[in-house]
Formats: structure tokens, sequence, C-alpha cells
């Protein structure tokens, strides 16, 4: 018997954006994940040893370059699945070298995803089970992934400690990423914590109560 919890991970910040990769494992099974694998590949690969895990398979929230940039690394250096983003996120995926270019970032290089994943999908951890939302806004596909038993989410770009992703990109929306929020995210609960793709993690319901974009009180506010 184990009072371990069953999903189990580490943040791992990595490229000059501090992007927060984690390391995400089934505790029954050892077998783990990586989501959004974003650079830094030797300390994705050491974190998994230190903590005794076998990677199966890397998650991407969205297709921006801190985020999916050692995606196609450590995939052919594992062997092991790519799944997400949705596939709108391609044109995303498709000018990540040069992106990486941009910003002195060296070996980016594009990939296809073994799987995309589409809203109501589910994603497997070890024994454990992830659902999958679509969320755009801040990429036309970004997806974030909740594990209801452990009340866990990651979201990436779409929420962060007291801010939202930017929408300024190109195929950004912020009209659709509040309610890619208020649609997708809220009806998980208040209770939920998030990992945001950078930054301190938090819950769904303290951003209700005081983030300066999302928050109930500010929302109603605009209407
Ligand atoms: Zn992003």
């Amino acid at each position: 018997m184990t009072t371990l919890p069953p999903l189990r991970g580490v943040i791992i910040p990595v490229t000059p954006f501090q992007q927060n990769c984690s390391l995400v494992w089934c505790n029954e099974t050892k077998r783990a994940a990586v989501v959004d694998a974003g650079g830094e590949v030797d300390r994705i690969l050491a974190a998994a040893e230190a903590q005794g895990v076998v990677i199966e398979k890397l998650l991407v929230t969205h297709g921006h370059l801190d985020h999916a940039g050692a995606v196609a690394d450590l995939a052919g250096e594992l062997g092991v699945p790519i799944e997400g983003p949705q596939r709108e996120d391609q044109f995303w995926i498709d000018g990540i070298a040069e992106a990486g270019l941009r910003y002195g970032m060296s070996g980016c290089r594009p990939f296809t995803p073994d799987r995309w994943l589409e809203e109501g999908d589910g994603v497997t951890i070890g024994a454990q089970s992830l659902s999958v939302h679509h969320c755009p806004g801040h990429t036309p596909g970004h997806v974030v992934f909740h594990h209801a038993p452990s009340q866990l989410a990651f979201v990436g770009d779409v929420l962060f400690r007291g801010s939202v992703g930017r929408s300024d990109f190109p195929r950004g929306d912020g009209a659709e990423l509040i309610r890619s929020i208020t649609g997708k995210l809220w009806p998980l609960g208040d209770d939920v914590t998030f990992v945001p793709g950078h930054g301190p993690l938090s819950t769904f319901g303290q951003e209700r109560r005081d983030n300066p974009f999302v928050a109930d009180a500010v929302l109603a506010r605009r209407r």
C-alpha cells in the first residue's frame, strides 16, 4: 500500500524563457511523460534518471519554440511518440527552426506529432489518464492536460498566476483566449492546481478571485 499520489512530477525550467517543462510520472509504473520539452535535453534526461523513471512519451501543449524546441531531438533520442498539440498549431511547429535561430537556440527542429489531439481526447501516462482540452487564443491549436484524480492541470501559455497568455501573435485571439479560460478551465473546478508555462503554480479558484484579466469580478464589469 502506498500513500504517494498516483501522479508525481518535477518542473525543469528550460530555455532562456524559463519555460516550465514538466517531467510527470505514474507512481505505480514509473512510466513518465515530458510535458513541453522546450530545450535542454540533457537536463530533462538527468531529471528522469534522478527520479528513476522511464520516459514513454512527449506531450506538447502548443507549438511555440520555448515549449516544443527540443521535442524532435528528444523524441528521436528516446524513440518515443509525440502527442499534441491540436493540428492548428502545425504552422508554428513548421517555423520552429527559424524561430530558434532568431533567439539563438540551436537544434530546434520541426516535427509531425504521432498523434494530434482534439477536445475530449485522453492521454495516458503509465496507468494514469489525463483529459485533453482544446484552448485556442494564445495559439490556435493550444491544448491543456487535466488529471482529475490529482486536481492538477498543465495549461501551457493559456493562463498564468496573475496573468494570461499573449494573444498578439499570428492567429492569436484575445476574446477566444478568455472564452477558453472561462469555458474550458473554470469548469474543471476552483481547487485545481495548474502548472503554467512560466512562473509559479496557482489554482483556478485563486485566479477567479484576483487575476486582473479573468477574475470573475473583472469579467462581470466588462459585460
Ligand atoms: Zn507560447
